[in-house]
């Protein structure tokens, strides 16, 4: 039976809603420093190096330029400064989160490299910037009509010997309980969200152009959760890894609870229908499934 109308519980998720299993924020906080020091390195090398031949086209030309070099280097120091501190101690500085998106579009790779050159796995550099990135995510008082909240799913969350095809439409879903996507789809009915399934990076891209949400809650692996935060930037993507029992991309699972939890969590509790308001209130006893989906 599937997870909301066997009426079955599974316990409360314990611990921080944010936390990839073994994300360290330590080590972005590490890899951002580094990859800070080295930017400003290279920008300052970039004026020393070309400084005389700037002087024989125009003796302002160095000056002018190491002027604007010191600002690049002040933007990146400060962006930085901010945005460690901002994940250190979770409240935003220095306009941190508008620094969000040097963390999400320049410095992750760099950092992925950064991590390669110290013998740390790409694996857990990313999980280490789900961890960042959801925990910035939440420290934004937003919170979102249900409508405007899509769920996302990877396709290997179905069973693998369901004949079933949900990636144009998840209501042919049977609901049989094999799989976690009946449970979800109960969760979707119950809060009035979007949910969809994604075969690929632009099946993904194509559905959040679709359904214009304005937050998403997505289920991937380490490396598809990333590169979809940065796809989507600078939409707010909270992201829950699957587990993977099986091995990768297939038959994957996902607490059900953990969903429930991140939902509560962003939906506007003032743009529930009054039947789907005891879902927040008594998480796992929701109404039975909306009309008109
Ligand atoms: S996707 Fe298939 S296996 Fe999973 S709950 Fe639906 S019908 Fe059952």
């Amino acid at each position: 039976m599937a997870f909301l109308r066997s009426g079955s519980r599974e316990p409360e998720p314990k611990g921080e809603l944010s936390s990839p299993p073994g994300a360290k924020k330590r080590l972005f906080i590490g890899l951002a420093l580094a990859t800070s020091c080295c930017f400003c390195l290279l920008l300052l090398l970039g004026w020393v190096v070309p400084m005389v031949g700037f002087g024989n086209i125009h003796p302002v030309l160095p000056y002018l330029t190491g002027v604007l070099l010191l600002l690049a280097i002040g933007i990146i120091a400060v962006g930085t400064i901010g945005l460690v501190v901002h994940v250190h101690t979770g409240k935003p500085f220095l306009g941190s989160q508008r620094f969000r998106a040097l963390s999400i579009r320049f410095f992750l790779p760099v950092m992925e490299l950064m991590g390669r050159i110290g013998g740390i796995s790409p694996e857990e550099v990313r999980r280490s910037f789900i961890k960042v990135n959801n925990e910035m995510v939440q420290t934004e008082p937003l919170r979102y009509p249900p409508q405007k909240i899509l769920i996302l799913l990877p396709h290997c969350i179905q069973r693998s010997t369901c004949t079933v095809r949900l990636s144009y439409d998840v209501t042919h879903c049977q609901r049989c309980g094999r799989c976690p996507v009946g449970g979800l789809l109960d969760l979707r009915d119950a809060y009035g969200v979007h949910l969809a399934v994604a075969t690929g990076g632009t099946i993904a891209r194509r559905i959040v152009v679709e359904k214009r949400p304005a937050f998403i809650l997505a289920v991937a692996c380490e490396r598809d959760l990333s590169s979809g935060i940065q796809d989507t930037y600078p939409l707010p993507v909270f992201g829950l890894l699957n587990e993977r029992p099986n091995g990768p991309c297939f038959d994957t699972q996902v607490s059900l609870p953990m969903v429930e939890a991140a939902l509560r969590r962003f939906i506007d509790p003032a743009a529930l229908p009054a039947e789907s308001l005891g879902c927040l209130r008594r998480p796992g006893r929701c109404p039975g499934p909306h009309q008109g989906k």
